[in-house]
């Protein structure tokens, strides 16, 4: 079977959290909006009482070392509720600034808050993704009936998991969950998640990719 994982908003849990994946020899994408970044570490918001920070762009390319890259437009906006056109450039715009700093090609795209129709959906394929992902949960996931709504398998968070994993094991087919790092809150959950990905690394039926390479 193939796994991919993908990770939404470059915040500074993704620096642990992308040791904890290069240890288990791990694959994932990290899915960013580069206008919210500044050179050093940002204060961002709060979540049940924990700050969220985003990663200072200074940092980015040794934290994603490795890794693959896809965009989520420029500043997060609502993609339904704003302008065609600008939403336009914030995908466009997205897209050019990843690859220029990055320096590959950036192949993929995350709605902002999973959040598309039949419009916002087509200016991300015509600005040129492969792929597109919602939050929305489909087992069999792949191959998507449209690549601009690529649906995962679950949250890694998902009490069903380990069940879904387990059935899409069956069937040889392609297991995608997703995430934030910033809802890794606690030492315990931590160790959750190392445990999580070591166990689908030593999986000998898994081949970890990143969901660009499936398309
Ligand atoms: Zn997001």
């Amino acid at each position: 079977m193939i796994v991919v994982q993908c990770w939404d908003d470059g915040v500074t849990n993704d620096a642990p959290l992308t040791d904890i994946l290069r240890k288990h020899k791990a694959k994932a994408c990290f899915n960013l909006n580069p206008a919210l970044h500044s050179q050093e570490r940002k204060y961002s918001w709060s979540r049940n009482g924990y700050e969220i920070w985003k990663l200072g762009l200074k940092e980015l390319k040794s934290v994603y070392e490795g890794f693959d890259i896809a965009g989520h437009s420029m500043t997060h906006p609502h993609p339904n509720q704003i302008e065609p056109e600008k939403w336009k450039s914030e995908v466009a715009d997205c897209k050019k600034y990843l690859e220029d700093f990055f320096g590959f090609e950036v192949r993929g795209f995350a709605y902002p808050f999973g959040e598309y129709n039949d419009v916002t959906k087509e200016i991300v394929r015509e600005c040129g993704h492969s792929y597109a992902r919602t939050t929305k949960n489909l087992n069999p996931c792949y191959p998507p009936a449209d690549t601009m709504q690529f649906h995962s398998n679950c949250h890694f968070l998902s009490d069903k998991f380990w069940t879904e994993f387990e059935s899409v094991k069956k069937t040889d087919g392609v297991f995608y969950f997703w995430g934030h790092s910033y809802e890794i809150e606690t030492d315990a959950m931590w160790k959750d998640f190392d445990d999580k990905i070591k166990r689908i690394s030593e999986d000998k039926s898994v081949i970890w990719k990143v969901p660009a390479d499936l398309f």
